[in-house]
């Protein structure tokens, strides 16, 4: 029987659903199906839970990332990466990111990758995640089947599957692992080597290198610090930089800010919109990421244009294959683990008919009103799902469509207070702030789940 996405609510109904991918959004994903009472199979292409957080020193063969036949790695962590949030906003609301004893254990407010990968591991055992997960198995088709179900086709070692059919799919794939890259005037004749910061690791291979870093985004910050301390020449270009802030870095002696890149010439110059000309041996485009579904067959009901995925209603329900096909993880800007809790909560409840969608014409509506929203403000359709201070009031939205508790005050108030501590003490943040205050609160909140 297809499923209803009207506003009735006939019996609650446990659902047999796959998800796809072992990622935070993932793992919170099956544990809330579960505790709804639904049946899951998670299908992870990987070897072990934590998606992004897996870091490898592995990089693809093509340093872009624009060949589609490369072997694509999944990770775009480098090897000093320390989170850009404080432990206390990342974890889940009823299992906290608190430190933990044992070996290789980060205590650090702001901690190491691998940090994060074994609180992902700690999360998935507690809750018996790791048990639904098929690894290294890759979903390879995602399509309607009769009835209203889903049809799913998976890869494991080569062999490509039989279909299973599933009453519901839950896209948890992650959207850092597809490069975009910046459009440069003459790049094909320009001589240097370029890359895309999926693919950059270490700071090693830069040595005495003169290296334009194309970004403002976290990565970008990070990687660019990471490759002054060996290379020759860092040169950033940021597409919206004030004029006073062109020029060399107050803090470098080899760092120097640009407005975007005007072109490049086959003799190895790059010219910048400043008229400001470098000799560079390499552009790293720290330029985001795409989101991609190769997997997805949806007949046109769900498309990616310029970075927008829709239409989608609250960017988890495309409204003509709702509820059987919802995404997490979407939106970015974001505290991500708390949301996409929030996220799988609501898939869940309206999956087994304990929560209420509307009709599809409602939801289309809605989703209608919301582009011409953004249109109206400028907004570019690649902005869709980014959120920023919105996403309090979208978390709220949701946890109400959940009767949960609303979004706790102290945790937004915190990611405000790093936001601008990050951009007050760039090289520091991490290890000097002045929200202790909400850390106590973080802490008494905590409670009610660690004793
Ligand atoms: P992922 O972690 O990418 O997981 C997706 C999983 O799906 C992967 O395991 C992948 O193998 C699997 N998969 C994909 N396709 C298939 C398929 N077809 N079949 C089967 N399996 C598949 N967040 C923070 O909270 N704090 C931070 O400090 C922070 N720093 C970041 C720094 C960097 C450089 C990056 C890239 C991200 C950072 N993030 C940070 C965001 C981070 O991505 C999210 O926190 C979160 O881990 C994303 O989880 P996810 O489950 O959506 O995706």
């Amino acid at each position: 029987m297809p499923l209803p996405s009207t506003a009735r609510l006939p019996p609650l109904v446990s659902r047999h659903v796959a998800v796809i991918g072992a990622g935070a959004g993932g793992l919170v994903a099956a544990r809330e199906l579960r505790r709804e009472g639904h049946q899951v199979v998670v299908f992870e292409k990987g070897d072990q839970v934590g998606g992004t957080w897996v870091y490898t020193p592995k990089v693809e063969s093509d340093p872009l990332g624009l060949d589609p036949n490369r072997a694509v790695v999944v990770s775009s962590l480098y090897k000093s990466l320390r989170t850009n949030l404080p432990r206390e906003c990342m974890g889940f609301r009823d299992f906290p990111f608190v430190t933990r004893d044992g070996k290789d254990r980060d205590p650090r407010r702001f901690p190491g990758h691998w940090e994060v990968l074994m609180y992902l591991q700690d999360f998935a055992t507690e809750f018996g995640i790791t048990e639904l997960v098929r690894f290294e198995t890759e979903v390879v088709s995602v399509g309607l089947a009769e009835g209203g179900k889903w049809k799913v086709k998976s890869k494991s070692r080569d062999r490509i599957g039989a279909d299973e059919i599933y009453d519901a799919v839950v896209v948890s794939n992650g959207h850092f692992t597809e490069p975009r890259i910046a459009d440069i005037p003459g790049i094909n004749s320009w001589p240097g080597k370029q890359m895309h910061s999926h693919n950059y690791r270490i700071p090693a291979p830069f040595r005495d290198q003169v290296v334009i870093l194309i970004g403002s985004a976290a990565s970008a910050v990070d990687i660019s610090r990471d490759i002054a301390r060996v290379a020759k020449e860092v040169h950033i270009a940021i597409r919206s930089v004030e004029d006073s802030t062109l020029g060399k870095h107050p803090s470098y002696d080899n760092m120097w800010l640009h407005s975007m890149i005007e072109s490049v010439h086959d003799d190895g110059r790059v010219i910048f919109q400043d008229g400001s000309t470098v000799n560079a041996d390499v552009i790293l485009h720290c330029t985001g990421y795409k989101y991609h579904f190769p997997f997805l067959e949806t007949d046109g009901a769900l498309s990616v244009d310029d970075n927008c995925v829709g239409p989608l209603y609250e960017h988890v329900f495309p409204p003509a294959l709702a509820p059987g096909l919802s995404f997490i993880g979407l939106p970015w800007k974001v505290l991500p683990f708390p949301m996409f809790e929030l996220q799988s909560k609501w898939i869940a409840g309206v999956l087994s008919y304990r929560i209420a969608l509307p009709s599809k014409e409602e939801m289309m509506e809605k989703v209608k009103a919301f582009y011409s929203s953004l249109e109206a403000s400028g907004i570019p359709k690649r902005y869709t799902h980014n959120m920023a201070i919105t996403q309090f009031d979208y978390n709220n939205w949701v946890a109400a469509q959940c009767s949960c508790p609303s979004f706790e005050e102290w945790k937004k108030q915190m990611y405000l207070v790093t936001a601008k501590n990050r951009v007050v003490r760039p090289e520091t943040y991490r290890d000097e702030w002045e929200d202790d205050d909400f850390i106590l609160q973080a802490q008494e909140d905590f409670k009610k789940f660690t004793t």
